[in-house]
């Protein structure tokens, strides 16, 4: 039972050595063992040698064992050598798997190492190692890193994508390369540009299928560098183009509402006659008339916002109680861990003050991106509630369900890859009254052929995509204290896969 124990928790000593004692001392685990073969290669000639020399004790550092460090003392044989040819007299066995000459670390603790610094780099990297037991600083762990080997293939994978990513705050980027097919990185470009790019393709021929996003220095690069494979626009990036579409008419329409509901509310028309009039929820209306700038409409909740959502639900109930003081209420909340302000509160509450009855179970209205959010998901994707608040905005503005039919139709087009059917969508954007649908028209006219095969071919970097936010988050971990060389060594280095569900 013991010995098999062993075997399943410890694999990478069963295998080669014969366990002879373990204790607990002080804090760690110590374990004693020989090898368990009883000859050794000599490691410049090869011969098996069996005739020992002598014995020496030596100390390695392995991975932890129910949370407790380990060490490992083994009792090393120098053998002789006893090839007449040899110029080597005598030598020390290494336990394949476990031991490297000179190493005080066993080859599973250098591993976990290598995983460390490859991941985390330098000091978040010392920090974990320190909690796994298998001590490193950053510099040790950034060494590594720069150990990696890092070399490109000589052939271009068949189908190939190429997406960017931010290498520093937004203004510098550059660009990651997957082979579309096994979903693994390629390489890390420094930049974008269309002539790094077609450098790295004229070195690397075999590109059949290039999958990019719309930006033109790629597809500029391609047709430069590999002119017969098929460039495909990727589906991604269509969806992506076509959202930000929604999202800005969502805000434009928001700007409207904001100039007609001041220009009345300003002439001193009542918000009940300007709801009427402009078809809006009096609410909104109410929301639009006290907003002074549109941005206040357009921007994120604020920080003071967010703040308070944790009390949302206890000030509510208190407003229920009949407790409508604002100071009285910041007091309460403050002394249960509220940070924020007084004023903060008092704004909060004001909505409940104004309303016609106090009913403060109202619920949040969606945010633009949540609107956006729920126009471009599948309706089956949606919860009920959801689907009726959906069902509200629509129904206020006849616009927004144009659109949304709009982006219905293209969803069915994408997941079906039915790209014959792309001529018949571009012209119904062309035709529609909305301006950034047909400028996403225009847009997917300049770029057709991509386009077509984009919606056509199963072929998509929505792979890309993932490995993107896998390289930021490598960067995120250590790009201020390494280089970029160093950034590129981790990303490849790093032969985890990227599962995308496909759109
Ligand atoms: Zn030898």
């Amino acid at each position: 039972m013991r010995d098999q124990i062993l075997d399943v928790l410890l694999p990478h000593l069963a295998a080669v050595v014969a366990i002879q004692d373990i204790q607990v001392i002080g804090p760690g685990v110590r374990i004693t063992a020989v090898a368990a073969a009883d000859a050794a290669p000599c490691p410049d000639c090869g011969t098996n040698s069996r005739r020992i020399h002598d014995r020496y004790g030596r100390r390695l550092a392995d991975v932890a064992a129910g949370g407790q460090p380990v060490a490992i003392r083994l009792t090393v044989r120098r053998f002789r050598c006893e090839a007449a040819s040899c110029p080597r007299r005598t030598f020390a066995e290494q336990m394949e798997g476990l031991t490297v000459r000179y190493g005080r670390r066993s080859q599973l603790q250098e591993r976990m190492r290598a995983a460390i610094g490859r991941t985390l780099a330098g000091r978040a990297g010392a920090r974990l190692a320190v909690m796994l037991h298998c001590t490193a600083s950053p510099d040790t762990l950034l060494k590594r890193v720069r150990a990696l080997p890092a070399e490109p293939p000589e052939k271009s994978p068949r189908v190939l994508g190429v997406d960017d990513f931010a290498l520093k705050c937004g203004h510098v980027y550059g660009a990651v390369l997957i082979n579309i097919e096994s979903g693994t990185v390629v390489d890390v470009l420094p930049d974008r540009t269309a002539e790094t790019f077609t450098a790295w393709l004229q070195q690397r021929p075999g590109a059949e299928i290039v999958c990019r996003d719309r930006a033109s220095a790629y597809a500029e690069a391609v047709r430069t560098a590999a002119p017969d494979a098929v460039q495909i626009a990727d589906r991604f990036h269509l969806w992506l183009n076509l959202y930000k579409t929604v999202e800005g008419k969502r805000a434009a329409n928001t700007r409207r509402h904001f100039a007609a509901v001041h220009e009345m509310h300003d002439k001193g028309v009542s918000i009940e006659v300007i709801s009427k009039s402009l078809r809006m929820d009096p609410k909104t209306v109410r929301k639009y008339a006290h907003a002074t700038t549109v941005e206040e409409l357009l921007a994120p909740p604020r920080q003071s916002r967010r703040m308070l959502q944790p009390w949302a639900e206890y000030l509510n109930m208190r407003w229920q109680e009949g407790c409508t003081d604002s100071g009285r209420l910041f007091r309460e909340i403050q002394e249960r861990g509220y940070r924020g302000s007084s004023r903060s509160v008092r704004r909060w509450l004001e909505p409940l003050r104004s309303a016609d009855a106090p009913v403060p179970k109202r619920s949040e209205a969606p945010t633009v991106r949540q609107v956006v959010g729920r126009l471009t998901r599948h309706p089956d994707n949606l919860t009920s509630g959801q689907r009726l608040c959906l069902k509200h905005i629509l129904a206020r503005c006849p616009e927004l369900a144009d659109l949304r039919r709009y982006v219905g139709d293209f969803a069915r087009m994408m997941r079906n890859l039915d790209g014959h059917l792309l001529p018949r969508r571009i012209k119904a954007a062309k035709g529609s009254d909305l301006p950034p649908l047909r400028s996403f028209a225009s847009n997917l006219t300049k770029d057709l052929d991509a386009v077509t095969a984009g919606l056509t071919l199963p072929y998509s970097s929505g792979i890309v995509e993932g490995h993107v936010n896998r390289v930021n988050f490598l960067k995120r971990q250590g790009y201020g204290r390494a280089n970029f060389d160093l950034l590129r060594r981790r990303v490849l280095a790093d032969t985890s896969r990227v599962l995308v569900t496909p759109l």
